[in-house]
């Protein structure tokens, strides 16, 4: 009898040391890393699913799992490779709260239509520029856009419908007139995006 009550108080302690754990991980825009756990790690690793960084079920737990999707998310992205969710990876998945990883249909006055088409920093994509830097140098990631200045010019901050914000960071040959190339971390997710004709506004 006295056993199975001894081991009740030990199941109780351990489901309050959990909660506390989950409690602490809540806290918005904290560092995450291996072992962090709570929505915010869901959050994570249902947006490295959907990059295309597969982690598993989002379970919350900061695992292996989670661990390599946040290291090849990084080395894709010229992060340094640390496994950590700091403010620079988090604004690179568009997780940041300054980075709407999908706009909504708020419309802004001022802006204007444009082809949107997508791209990702493989061969296939970007030739003959694979693996180099956006135009002005900057590295590519999550809210490069590439431009034809006549239009935009360099290094605005723009509002794109459906992506969120961005910078007039990079040119392309075919990029011309009213037609931008917004850059997504994985080639599926430039394929997903296809082509659209959304509404941009320079912020
Ligand atoms: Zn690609």
């Amino acid at each position: 009898m006295s056993k199975r009550i001894t081991v009740f108080f030990i199941a109780l302690f351990c489901c309050a040391l959990l909660a506390c754990n989950a409690g602490q991980a809540v806290a918005a825009d904290s560092t995450l890393y291996w072992g962090s756990r709570g929505d915010n790690v869901i959050k994570l690793q249902q947006t490295l699913n959907n990059w295309g960084y597969w982690c598993g079920d989002a379970d919350g737990i900061f695992g292996s799992k989670t661990y390599s999707a946040v290291i090849k998310f990084q080395r894709n992205n010229g992060i340094s490779t640390t496994g950590t969710v700091g403010p620079q990876t988090r604004k690179a998945l568009g997780l940041s709260s300054a980075t709407p990883v999908t706009g909504n249909s708020v419309s802004r006055s001022g802006g204007f239509s444009v082809i949107a088409t997508a791209y990702c920093g493989c061969d296939k994509c970007n030739y003959p520029y694979g693996g180099l830097p956006a135009y002005n140098g900057q590295p590519l990631q999550y809210g490069v856009v590439a431009v034809d200045p006549s239009v935009i010019p360099m290094n605005s901050k723009l509002y794109i419908e459906g992506y969120g914000e961005g910078i007039a960071a990079d040119q392309g040959n075919a990029i011309k007139g009213y037609h931008i190339d917004l850059f997504f971390p994985s080639h599926q997710q430039a394929l997903s995006w296809g082509v659209k004709r959304v509404n941009v506004t320079i912020l």
